[in-house]
């Protein structure tokens, strides 16, 4: 018997980032009237949406010569783009040096360390502070011979790495049927590249900024300026407060702010009713995606992200202690209160 569905094999890593599959989240897509989609981000080889970011990254430094062969790549990250780009130096033959925050998780910190790279930990500092573990990552490119820094907030080879793949994806995955997109912003690659994209082919596509608490992309979407950005959130990989590169120029026809409660709820009811054992981002993603559903009305297929898996955050997310912390235990809402609730966003 054969399978000719299935591709032919894939030349390594490079090759096999991107093309995931498209997911139906079927009890959101029931209870909303909708095609709730999960474009399955956590299936890339290096297991998150930031595989294309780096690789993205990587080749566009390579063709403008900013890379050299047995060069360095060297980059501030709170996780997934570190083990991204990690991943695609081993591949293709250059060193990593990585700089994050120590307050990252464990998980992604051993990770980076068992993958190769150097780790520097550094402890979290604001943006406009020279310790900030971006700011970091420039110096030591600086002063490392043959380094590039990745740059990923300012560097819109990030953007329009999805602009070239993911949004094309979702377009022919959903034969051109995809109405809505919704997003968070970390850097903000993600979102604008697709959205970007999208909204060439229609204008019409509603695209959707999902904002974590303590982030201020809701306020500079809805407001056009940065000034509201209270509250907190445990996600992470997500909560911009500044206009990066890869944020300017971004269409964006709505933004919702979506407590961690209601991400939450979210992530167990993605676990309990579809078996989808996901990270916090896509939390956030999947409420912006039912939010754009109610806000648009029945019959519309709107694409979201799956960002990565829970593995990464297990010893928080999946921890009883470290949710009575926080005051988040779920409380494992009903499909249709969780649908409630994301009404009142
Ligand atoms: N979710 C997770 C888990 C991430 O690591 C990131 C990237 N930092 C994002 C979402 C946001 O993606 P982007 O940087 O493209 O905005």
């Amino acid at each position: 018997m054969t399978a000719p569905h299935l591709p032919k094999a894939l030349d390594g890593f490079c090759a096999a980032v991107g093309n995931t599959p498209l997911i139906r989240l079927r009890r959101l897509s029931e209870a909303t009237g909708c095609e709730i989609l999960g474009k399955a981000e956590f299936l890339n080889p290096g297991g998150s949406v930031k595989d294309r970011a780096a690789l993205g990254i990587i080749e566009d430094a390579e063709a403008k010569g900013l890379l050299k062969p047995g060069g360095v790549v060297v980059e501030g990250t709170a996780g997934n783009t570190g083990i991204g780009l990690t991943q695609v130096a081993k591949a293709k033959g250059y060193r990593c040096i990585i700089v994050i925050p120590d307050d990252q998780s464990r998980e992604k910190i051993d990770l980076l360390r068992a993958l190769g790279a150097e780790v520097r930990t550094v402890p979290p500092a604001p943006y406009k502070e020279p310790g900030n573990y971006n700011k970091v990552a420039a110096r030591v490119a600086e002063e490392t011979p043959g380094a590039f820094w990745a740059n990923q907030f300012d560097n819109t080879a990030n953007a329009d790495f999805h602009y070239r793949t993911t949004g094309p994806e979702i377009w022919e995955q959903t034969d051109g049927r995809v109405t809505a997109f919704a997003a968070a912003v970390g850097t903000g690659g993600t979102l604008n590249g697709t959205a970007r994209y999208l909204k060439e082919k229609s204008p019409d596509v509603f695209t959707v900024c999902a904002d974590p608490m303590g982030a201020a992309m809701w306020s500079w979407f809805t407001h056009g300026h940065l000034d509201i950005d209270d509250g907190d959130s445990i996600a992470e990989g997500i909560g911009q407060g500044r206009v990066t590169r890869n944020v300017e120029g971004t269409p964006v026809d709505k933004a919702y702010r979506v407590p961690d409660r209601i991400l939450i709820e979210t992530v167990y009811h993605l676990l309990n009713e579809e078996g989808l054992f996901l990270g916090t981002s896509c939390g956030i993603n999947v409420a912006g995606a039912v939010r754009a559903a109610l806000e648009k009305g029945k019959g519309q297929a709107v694409v979201t992200i799956l960002c990565d898996g829970a593995q990464r955050y297990q010893s928080r997310l999946f921890n009883d202690e470290w949710l009575r912390e926080k005051d988040l235990r779920p409380e494992h809402w009903s499909t249709a209160r969780l649908v409630d609730e994301i009404a009142k966003l």
